[in-house]
């Protein structure tokens, strides 16, 4: 085997590297650069982290920490097969030490290095916590229903779903989606909302579960750097006749199956299917809710008519029979009673029997 004088120390070796032994050459090489000291910038309130002159959620204080490590732990270039070990060490809550251990292999050697910095951490607020304690908003959703109030229950679940979105869409790394302020009024809830596109999609969200519709009207706020600002008002209109209702309109009784632009239902006496809007059941009457049906004694059945008792004077009247029937005497059968008498259903119709 033939040997080679190294230019730089004299030694004999069997390859160089580069133009130098493996000693000289990895005397000189630096596999890891670290700071001795890096400063980290985290919100106090949320836990976002300053990082690239943006605010970011990365997780918590520790993951922030390894982060901001791997981000700045320069690795040479020629390094290949890099393996990088982080042991963070909480000194106080401002400040972490971590530990870098590298393994690698240059230019065919296995290379090991190790490196330590400590990382200072600076609490401040973020974009988004100090918009939110200031009471900062892009957009009001202003959630009402058609020729009434809307119900508590509606209430609550339109500030659930609201809650929900702005937790997804914060993930998903909108930050403005936050609430800055909930409003609860006897006529509905007002939502002040960081983000105008968080708010679109919340009226999106309770218009498909709740059904009705939502409008929105832009207000000229001001001015940010040249171009004009606007604040946008969302109204949410929640259906007058909601899912489960029962109405009488141009003398048919309704059981309404689904409300948004257009409304579904079917009829109590025929089973025929019912399709309105909102505007034209304006002035129809809700005579009652699938939730109040009860359960009622089938006394007997006759031709078009069947005999039932009445579930609050207990005498048997007769009522139409629906079209598809297959109940027996003696059994019991939900029905509905109205101020336009007493309807049967059949069980898939009510959402539980009491
Ligand atoms: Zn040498
Ligand atoms: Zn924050």
């Amino acid at each position: 085997m033939n040997f080679i004088t190294c230019p730089r120390c004299g030694k004999e070796c069997y390859r160089l590297f580069g133009s130098v032994c493996k000693d000289c050459f990895f005397e000189t090489f630096k596999l890891i650069e670290l700071p001795h000291v890096l400063h980290v910038r985290i919100c106090s309130a949320c836990g976002a982290y300053f990082h690239r002159s943006r605010w970011e959620d990365i997780g918590n204080i520790e993951d922030v920490v390894l982060k901001a490590v791997e981000d700045t732990l320069f690795i040479h270039n020629e390094a290949g097969d890099v393996e990088v070990y982080l042991e963070p060490r909480e000194i106080t809550p401002y400040i972490y030490r971590v530990r870098a251990e590298v393994d690698a292999v240059v230019r065919e050697e296995p290379v090991h290095a190790e490196a330590e910095t400590e990382v200072r951490i600076q609490r401040t607020a973020c974009d988004m916590c100090s918009r939110e304690s200031g009471g900062y908003f892009e957009a009001i959703i202003q959630i009402r229903a058609a020729g009434r109030f809307p119900t508590e229950e509606e209430k609550k679940r339109c500030m659930v779903i609201a809650r929900e979105s702005m937790d997804s869409m914060r993930k998903k790394g909108d930050r403005l989606a936050f609430i800055s302020e909930i409003v609860e009024q006897k006529e509905g809830v007002d939502l002040y909302m960081g983000s105008m596109n968080a708010s679109r999609q919340v009226c999106r969200l309770i218009t498909s579960e709740l059904g009705g519709n939502f409008s929105e009207s832009p207000t000229l706020v001001g001015m940010k750097d040249g171009k004009n600002l606007y604040r946008v008002t969302f109204s949410v209109r929640l259906p007058e006749f909601r899912p489960g209702d029962v109405i009488r309109f141009r003398g048919k009784i309704i059981h309404i199956k689904s409300s948004g632009k257009k409304v579904n239902g079917t009829s109590l006496e025929d089973g025929s299917r019912f399709i309105s809007t909102p505007e034209e059941l304006k002035g129809a009457e809700k005579i009652g809710n699938m939730g109040n049906a009860v359960l009622t004694v089938l006394v007997s059945i006759e031709d078009n008519a069947i005999l039932v008792l009445d579930p609050e004077t207990y005498e048997t009247v007769a009522i139409k029979k629906p079209m598809s029937f297959n109940a027996e005497s003696g059994s019991e059968i939900p029905v509905l009673k109205t101020p336009y008498g007493i309807f049967a259903l059949s069980h898939s119709e009510i959402p539980q029997a009491k």
